[in-house]
């Protein structure tokens, strides 16, 4: 797990992350993957509290001790995967810990959207970032891309050369923003995407046709049959030219027509 530890040490960087946090003096944050507590510093300078979280036992002492003058920082021990958010935080700033990126930015964009008003800026390596924020039609647009842009809104902040980071990581990084679209999120409409997107450079008609084991119908015929409902130009455009709102209105269009489901 120790590759897994690169921090940063780039003060300009730092600085950018803590600016684009906007930081009150009422807020609540929360960190993840805190290492050795450098941005958690600059974070509980200017904050009422924040909530460190950190796997590694050994870099909580350290930071305990190292943060000790300041005294508005929970340290929680343990996989931020495991824990449940408190529900007092107003921000999420964090270097993340690369490995988890999927499922945590999964994890904090159902917190966000449950907590209007809350933001989260975070660090990923770059090429996981720029799939978040990719447009209809070009390679990296994919399920991410479209998970982040149905429930928020997700903005590149900056890039970040590996050589900030000491030990230097083989990746680049990028800084994101994302802000909540505090909306219901329909698990119905996100398994459905789940099985085209599966088949992204096809078009909807084959992905749909491709992916019928997770439709309502199963069976070849009547799946073609029910197909017949959708706008045929539709059908034959690819699937990850299709930008969210276009994939929102098929999925009704394709529930009204009983080829998916809602999500139970
Ligand atoms: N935020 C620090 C360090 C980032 S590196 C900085 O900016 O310098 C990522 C940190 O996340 C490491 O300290 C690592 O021990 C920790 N980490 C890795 N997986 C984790 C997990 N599942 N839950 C909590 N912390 C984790």
């Amino acid at each position: 797990m120790r590759n897994t530890q690169v921090f940063l040490r780039d003060k300009n960087v730092m600085q950018k992350i803590i600016s684009a946090a906007e930081l009150k003096p009422d807020d609540v944050i929360l960190e993840i993957g805190s290492g050795d507590g450098r941005l958690t510093r600059e974070l509980a300078s200017c904050t009422k509290k924040v909530y460190a979280v950190e796997r590694d036992l050994n870099l909580i002492d350290a930071s305990k001790m190292e943060l000790r003058d300041l005294n508005n920082i929970e340290f929680i021990n343990d996989d931020a995967l495991n824990i449940e958010f408190a529900s007092d935080i107003d921000k999420v700033v964090s270097n993340l810990p690369y490995a988890i990126s999927s499922p945590i930015t999964t994890k904090i964009i159902y917190f966000l959207n449950e907590h209007p008003g809350s933001i989260a800026i975070l660090m990923y390596q770059k090429e996981f970032g720029e799939r978040m924020i990719a447009i209809p039609g070009i390679r990296d647009y994919s399920m991410l891309s479209v998970f982040c842009q149905y429930t928020s809104t997700t903005e590149k902040l900056l890039n970040v050369s590996k050589n900030c980071f000491k030990p230097t990581p083989s990746v680049d990084s990028m800084v994101v923003k994302i802000t909540p679209k505090n909306i219901r999120i329909d698990e119905g409409f996100l398994s459905f995407c789940r099985a085209i997107f599966q088949h992204k450079k096809k078009n909807l008609y084959s992905a749909i046709m491709d992916s019928r084991e997770k439709m309502a119908v199963h069976s070849k015929e009547s799946l073609r049959e029910k197909l017949n409902g959708l706008d045929k130009d539709l059908l034959k455009e690819k699937v990850f030219l299709f930008e969210v709102e276009q994939l929102l209105s098929i999925y009704r269009a394709a529930l009204k027509l009983g080829i998916c489901q809602e999500s139970a």
